[in-house]
């Protein structure tokens, strides 16, 4: 069956380098991106330049609708649907844990936890065997911060990912006898625009590698999961993370 993977936040960083490895390995891909619009149609074309399919969707995964819109947009334009990278996130605001708003807790876990469910809820009823589908794959792309806690600069933030995992946890066993593989990747920090220059120079030297991840090898990871090389494997969290736990 040929593969068909909405990737979120599929524009820049890890998303970017994960919707363009799929479509090497002949996935149609759904690149979405929130506001991106030069950068999402940049992976398009880089992807289409190389021989393969891909479809920008503008959707903010954090909005009922609008994720309603990038699936039937997928539907109707890709073709029977395979597979889901919940990869959208946001780092929000660097603070301390008593220095939140109430206001950018929900904006963070609306981005974080919300859009990811509704996601994983819409792919779950295109490809689960219990609603008529053929199967699939989700990967959520967490963040080794939830065993770190991130404190003083991100508590919140890890424990958006905190709740990401027990949410694959639970929906993988939910779904596995329905054809659906969910698993999580954890990446460590990598050189995309969200951890900052600053912040990647000064965690560098604690990873046991030396150094921070580059996309494609989260990327990777990603793609293993969603192939037919891990038929097994469903609640697995892989943590690419340099050898940092
Ligand atoms: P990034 O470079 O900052 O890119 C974020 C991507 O998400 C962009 O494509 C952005 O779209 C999209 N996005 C943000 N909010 C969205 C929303 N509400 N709806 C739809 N798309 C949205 O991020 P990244 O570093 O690649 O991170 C990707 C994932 O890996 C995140 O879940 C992050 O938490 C996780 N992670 C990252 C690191 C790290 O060090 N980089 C470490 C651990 C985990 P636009 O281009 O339109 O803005």
């Amino acid at each position: 069956m040929s593969k068909v993977t909405i990737v979120t936040g599929g524009s820049r960083g890890i998303g970017a380098a994960t919707a363009k490895l799929l479509a090497s390995h002949g996935h149609a891909v759904c690149v979405n991106y929130l506001s991106n619009a030069d950068a999402a149609s940049k992976v398009v074309s880089e992807i289409e330049a190389a021989g393969g399919r891909a479809l920008a969707v503008q959707a903010d995964t954090s909005v009922e609708a609008d994720v309603m819109r990038m699936f039937e947009t997928v539907d109707k334009e890709l073709g029977t649907l395979t597979g889901l990278v919940n990869n959208a996130g946001t780092n929000g605001r660097r603070t301390r844990v008593d220095d939140l708003r109430p206001d950018e807790i929900c904006e963070l876990l609306d981005i974080n936890v919300l859009g990811c469910i509704i996601c994983a809820r819409e792919a779950v009823k295109r490809m689960s065997t219990a609603h008529g589908g053929k199967g699939g794959a989700i990967v959520n792309v967490s963040s080794g911060s939830a065993n770190i806690g991130n404190p003083g600069i991100g508590v919140l933030y890890a424990t958006s990912k905190g709740a990401l995992n027990s949410f694959s946890i639970g929906l993988a066993q939910e779904v596995a006898a329905e054809g659906v593989r969910v698993n999580i990747v954890a990446p460590g920090m990598t050189q995309t625009d969200m951890p900052g220059a600053d912040r990647i120079a000064a965690q560098a030297s604690k990873i046991p590698m030396g150094r921070v991840a580059e996309p494609i090898e989260v990327a990777e990871a990603i793609y293993f999961l969603l192939s037919d090389n891990a038929s097994y494997i469903a609640g697995a969290n892989i943590r690419v993370g340099g050898g940092r736990l």
